[in-house]
């Protein structure tokens, strides 16, 4: 999937998830690992325009290319479609009086952020994503 090998995971665990001892930093912690959210426009990527893969802070896992990045003018890294199948799991998340899909890795459960309907053409999708919980690793 083109991942160099010089990308090195932060997680030694990658079924157990990240700890604050495998290298993240608090707020990559807080997404990652407590669900949370950093401040819009407050991230790395809401506006990186960059070619390449994003992969998952926590185990290097690819989530989205940057050719289905697009401005959603959000102030988050917003995409269109998941660079695979499988690459990311969506879960019912109710913590905010309605329903919202969260987004998780596929392959490690890190919470990454939450997909919306209202994206643009072909999906529809909008997935929301925090820079904490993506990489970018450029071609
Ligand atoms: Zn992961």
């Amino acid at each position: 999937m083109g991942i160099p090998e010089s990308i090195i995971p932060l997680c030694a665990a990658l079924i157990l998830g990240c700890s604050k001892n495998d290298g993240l930093n608090d707020i990559q912690y807080k997404v990652t690992q407590r669900g949370g959210t950093e401040r819009a426009f407050s991230g790395q990527y809401w506006d990186e325009k960059s070619d390449g893969d994003y992969v998952c802070v926590c185990c290097a896992n690819p989530l989205f290319s940057s050719d289905t990045k697009y401005e959603s003018g959000t102030g988050w890294p917003s995409y269109w479609q998941p660079i695979a199948d499988g690459a990311v799991t969506l879960h019912s998340d109710r913590k905010l009086f309605r329903t919202r899909t969260e987004v998780r890795c596929g392959q490690c459960d890190a919470h990454l952020g939450h997909v919306f309907d209202d994206g643009p053409q072909p999906s529809g999708k909008r997935y929301c994503m925090n820079s904490a919980a993506l990489s970018l690793i450029k071609r």
